[in-house]
């Protein structure tokens, strides 16, 4: 059985001090036991205290992005090997504000998830369509091409640490959400997709989280689905409530 999982991208929110505030809170809320895995990814500054705080806790944490260097002259970079050495063993890539503002491509991406398996880390790979790819009846394609040539690079061990996070970029962040049943078609599309390249056993163990929008009022719905596997949540992760609430729709 897939794994499900419920993942909180708080971008560049929440100092220190509101850091451990939301996951004293999460801790509190949480149920002690639930039927996904949940994850936070907090900021980088805040990455170390968010594991110390977590120990022990159902919590686990991820980093929303790092370089695909080892290390060196890269003025502001984080490697893969101060990530693991913090003990956060799962990386957010591909993120589609870092597709837009950092101009981070698909070949830049597959760098980059090479490091991570390198590693042993686990990556949440994010990818989706813009508006315009779905208005030109684009939408197939353009994610076709984003996981073949990202991903589809990789030998089938490699799949144990991947998570795909579909992410339709028009339901970023803009209230609007993909229906439960776009949500469905494209989720079904990746599964054939990675089935026509990898076979049965990857594409049923792969989980495919949706992302955009998400929030306790249609995340039951759309986590019902059955090729959505759970969720990558930005705005309604950083209230404790609505996320709480979130990780219950499960
Ligand atoms: P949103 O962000 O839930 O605020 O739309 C999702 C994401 O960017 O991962």
């Amino acid at each position: 059985m897939r794994q499900k999982i419920v993942a909180g991208n708080w971008k560049m929110n929440k100092n220190a001090e509101q850091t451990e505030d939301l996951i004293n809170e999460l801790i509190q809320k949480l149920p002690a036991e639930t039927e996904s895995r949940v994850i936070i990814a907090p900021t980088f500054v805040n990455l170390a205290s968010a594991v110390d705080h977590t120990e022990f806790t159902p919590i686990e944490v991820a980093a929303q992005n790092m370089h695909q260097a080892e290390g060196g002259a890269f003025t502001g970079e984080i490697s893969a090997d101060m990530l693991k050495n913090i003990g956060v063993n799962t990386v957010i890539l591909g993120h589609s504000e870092r597709r837009a503002y950092f101009h981070e491509t698909d070949a830049l991406l597959a760098n980059k998830v090479d490091t991570a398996l390198k590693h042993e880390m686990e990556i949440i790979f994010c990818f989706g369509e813009e508006l315009k790819d779905r208005q030109n009846k684009q939408h197939f394609n353009v994610v076709e091409y984003q996981l073949k040539d990202a991903l589809f690079h990789l030998p089938e061990t490699a799949w144990k640490n991947i998570i795909l996070a579909y992410e339709p970029v028009w339901a970023i962040g803009t209230g609007e959400t993909a229906s439960p049943e776009q949500a469905q078609e494209m989720h079904k599309f990746i599964r054939e997709t990675i089935l026509e390249r990898y076979g049965n056993d990857v594409a049923e163990n792969v989980s495919i989280l949706y992302g955009g929008s998400v929030k306790p009022e249609n995340a039951k719905e759309i986590f019902s689905q059955p090729d959505v596997d759970g969720g990558l949540i930005g705005g309604a992760a950083l209230k404790a409530d609505n996320f709480v609430a979130i990780v219950q729709s499960i």
